[in-house]
């Protein structure tokens, strides 16, 4: 499947508290599946990322997992999609970059914002102008973008960055927003 026909997932190696943030992650994996799209992400079998990817496979659609092999047993690599075992974890974010048209994240812990504030970054440079969309549920990212807002208004953050970042309430909103 081409990059154009692949969306990269960046969400939370745990459930979360609240079972909508599962039932989220489950949505998105069988939108993916139904728009014939294949996914990308990190590999694990664990919280909303095992629910996605689980989720996507149901529907059929093929799944890109790319996970450090040092992370393989405790992030329970899955085993029902295609896996590619790397080193460490800048090469993971590379590769799924690389074999994406475009990201969407779902809400997370402090690895999926490390991995959304590094493309944002690379987008933000001027390196990789790939759009982000963040797919959320019970406002989880608003307190994300009321940083970014306080970081653009106290003259740290291009304002531009808003046309690379936008937002989402469900999951057919997030791929179109993407144009997938
Ligand atoms: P978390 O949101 O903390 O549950 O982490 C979500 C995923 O991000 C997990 O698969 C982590 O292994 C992964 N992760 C954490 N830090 C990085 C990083 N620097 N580069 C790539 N993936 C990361």
């Amino acid at each position: 499947m081409p990059k154009q026909r692949s969306v990269c997932v960046f969400c939370g190696s745990r459930d979360g508290n609240s079972p909508v943030y599962a039932q989220l992650a489950r949505q998105f994996g069988h939108e993916v599946a139904a728009r014939n799209l294949r996914l990308v992400y990190g590999g694990g079998g664990i919280g909303l990322m095992g629910i996605a990817a689980r989720a996507a496979r149901e529907g059929n659609a093929e799944v890109l997992g790319i996970i450090p092999g040092f992370l393989s047993t405790e992030e329970v690599a899955f085993d029902d999609c295609q896996l590619e075992i790397v080193d460490t974890l800048h090469e993971r974010k590379a590769r799924m970059a690389m074999e994406s048209a475009g990201f969407v994240v779902l809400p997370g812990g402090i690895g999926t914002m490390e991995e959304v504030v590094e493309v944002l970054s690379w987008a933000n440079l001027g390196l990789f102008p790939m759009k982000t969309v963040f797919l959320d549920t019970n406002g989880y990212w608003d307190p994300f973008f009321a940083l970014l807002q306080h970081s653009i208004e106290e003259g740290f953050t291009s304002a531009s960055i808003s046309t690379l970042t936008c937002r989402a309430k469900t999951s057919a909103e997030a791929l179109d927003l993407l144009g997938l």
